[in-house]
């Protein structure tokens, strides 16, 4: 049977990945192989942006790809690759710019967060960012991105750049990339409050050690309400509960449900017993990890690999936008 159509994402090279990072979106990646042509990029460029040095930057993106194959995205079936080992898209990148308005770029919320957050670093990079990732994924014509639920303004912002190129060089040649929002769009960290990220140090990493992920669990923020032991919990506002919800069994989150709420159970065996779950759950990921990690080499040969094949896309596709725009 046809496959559905093509997606495309990507994700900066960030050393190991975290729970969040898993949910959020490298479970969706694995889903989506059954029913679309998948191409996913370590987008090594878009990193340049924000990071201060680049030395890690090879180790960061071995990381993350042995996580990927590990997690089980499949490189006989879809491409994975470094975005940089494609240059026709900073070609592409470039004649988008001539489209996008300038005004528009300044104006995003993700551009004004940037400056606030590196207001010694506000490079041209940060500006263009949106439009790379536009080329990004109309360079392999891509018809769906997975997003979550925050990324959405970006993909909208993609369509109404791809339109102006349509639009300006009279063509279809480029697709307005549909977005597919993934089901768990937000992940909170062990804070219980923001979003899980490694610069917060409130993640927990896949690749982890049972004990330190037990030790990870065991710093979770409960039910704030909950002081001692003897006090009912609410297994409704506690971040605990909904990761058990994803990780137990129904029956155990049942009771946890229940028990929580006349504090017949407290919330130190309560973690005990997600960390168990989840340790359970992670352990299939580690041992295909630990056996992927053996020979670095072959991770980088399926990267470049994929970058043969992301390239010959992105050259049909460099050739039929040379023409729309009609470069001499
Ligand atoms: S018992 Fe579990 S669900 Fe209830 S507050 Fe404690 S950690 Fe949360």
């Amino acid at each position: 049977m046809g496959k559905k159509g093509r997606v495309f994402s990507g994700a900066r090279p960030t050393h190991r990945q975290h729970l969040g990072n898993y949910l959020g979106a490298i479970q969706n990646y694995v889903a989506l192989q059954k029913d679309y042509d998948c191409i996913y990029s370590i987008v090594d460029l878009h990193a340049l942006t924000t990071i201060e040095t680049t030395l890690d930057l090879k180790q960061n993106t071995l990381e993350m790809a042995l996580d990927w194959l590990a997690a089980g995205i499949d490189p006989e079936k879809t491409i994975i690759f470094i975005q940089s080992h494609v240059p026709e898209l900073t070609e592409l990148h470039t004649i988008l710019s001539m489209v996008t308005p300038l005004g528009k770029l300044t104006d995003l919320p993700t551009f004004k967060e940037k400056i606030r957050e590196q207001p010694n670093n506000i490079n041209y990079g940060l500006v263009g960012y949106p439009v790379l990732m536009t080329a990004d994924i109309v360079l392999y014509k891509a018809d769906m991105v997975p997003v979550g639920i925050d990324q959405a303004p970006h993909i909208e912002f993609a369509r109404e750049i791809v339109r102006s190129f349509n639009f300006r060089y009279k063509t279809n040649v480029l697709i307005e990339p549909k977005m597919k929002v993934t089901k768990i769009p937000k992940v909170l960290g062990i804070d219980g409050k923001k979003k899980m990220s490694k610069s917060l140090n409130n993640h927990i990493e896949l690749a982890a050690t049972p004990e330190e992920t037990q030790k990870r669990v065991m710093m979770m923020v409960t039910d704030p309400a909950r002081k001692r032991r003897s006090d009912p919990g609410n297994p409704d506002v506690c971040n605990v509960f909904s990761m058990h919800k994803i990780f137990s069994k129904p029956e155990e989150v049942e009771m946890i449900n229940q028990e929580c709420r006349i504090a017949g159970i407290g919330c130190v065996d309560c973690k005990k017993i997600f960390a168990n779950n989840l340790n359970e759950n992670l352990e299939p990921f580690r041992e295909k990890r630990t056996q992927i990690g053996k020979d670095p080499k072959k991770v980088f040969d399926i990267l470049h690999d994929g970058g043969k094949r992301a390239r010959k896309i992105a050259e049909e596709t460099m050739r039929e936008v040379r023409s729309a725009v009609g470069l001499p």
